[in-house]
């Protein structure tokens, strides 16, 4: 888990235990060196501290191209690299490098994709299963906000794992509890995964507000991981205003819940 906040980075005495860093988990199979990322937020940043001074050669599949999934692209030292092999998928929307180019260039950055040292190229994705980086990738749109998102399921044939970093279930309806459907896409990522990564921006309070943000309630995270049968949540995409100690509370509010859930840190690692 190279960064678990949503939105903007959380720096801060407040947020130093669960991490600042916006999306970004890194993906390795046994015990290679990572291989697959799964999203570029400035989480990214910490990928290069576990490559042990190599380059990345590997894959990024972004989840949909918000700020805080794309700004780790020209922070990170393994990729923007002479000896980097970057491929980056994103959900099919366009000219992938001309799309990502629109946020990464003068005058909002100094330089655009092009100038990454190293061999980077960019991709549309569609819908659809796919083979990267040896893993078997399902990769679902979801409701969000502003820009086409996918969800993915990432196995490698014994273990799954899901990730649904920002979903907005309420686009969909209402569903029967009032925070939004538990919808067939969602259901395909996550049915019997081994983790569920999942949105958890909103306490139920801050969800009568903002249900319209684009994102999900915890509470939808915690039924919907149960409906899907994983075995274990880990909330993701903390709200930048979550402190610690906010998220210790979330998370034993839940200790008896029919599935583990606990909360996304940075610096995690989870072996499946
Ligand atoms: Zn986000
Ligand atoms: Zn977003």
């Amino acid at each position: 888990m190279c960064g678990v906040r949503g939105s903007t980075p959380a720096p801060g005495p407040e947020f130093v235990r669960y991490g600042g860093n916006t999306s970004c988990v890194a993906v390795a199979a046994d015990n290679d060196l990572p291989s697959l990322v799964l999203d570029a937020g400035t989480g990214l940043q910490r990928l290069s501290r576990l490559m042990s001074g190599q380059p990345f050669r590997g894959s990024v599949l972004i989840g949909h191209l918000h700020w805080d999934h794309t700004h780790g692209i020209p922070f990170f030292p393994a990729g923007d690299n002479p000896g980097s092999k970057v491929t980056v998928y994103m959900p099919q929307q366009g000219d992938p490098e001309a799309v990502l180019e629109r946020a990464i260039s003068p005058p909002h950055f100094p330089i655009t994709p092009k100038e990454l040292r190293g061999e980077w190229s960019f991709h549309g994705l569609d819908e659809g299963e796919h083979e990267i980086e040896g893993f078997r990738v399902l990769a679902r749109e979801i409701p969000h906000k502003g820009g086409r998102t996918f969800g993915y399921r990432v196995s490698d044939g014994a273990r799954t794992m899901t990730y649904m970093s920002d979903h907005s279930p309420t686009s969909l309806g209402d569903g029967p509890d009032g925070l939004g459907e538990y919808h067939e896409a969602a259901l395909a990522l996550a049915r019997d995964a081994d983790v569920l990564i999942h949105d958890a921006q909103y306490t139920p309070e801050e969800f009568t507000i903002k249900r319209n943000f684009g994102h999900s309630a915890i509470d939808y995270a915690v039924t919907f991981a149960r409906i899907a049968g994983v075995g274990r949540l880990l909330l993701f995409h903390h709200d930048p205003a979550r402190t610690d100690d906010q998220l210790d509370a979330i998370v034993s509010h839940y200790r008896k819940a029919p599935v583990r859930v606990d909360a996304a840190t940075e610096g995690m690692v989870l072996e499946l």
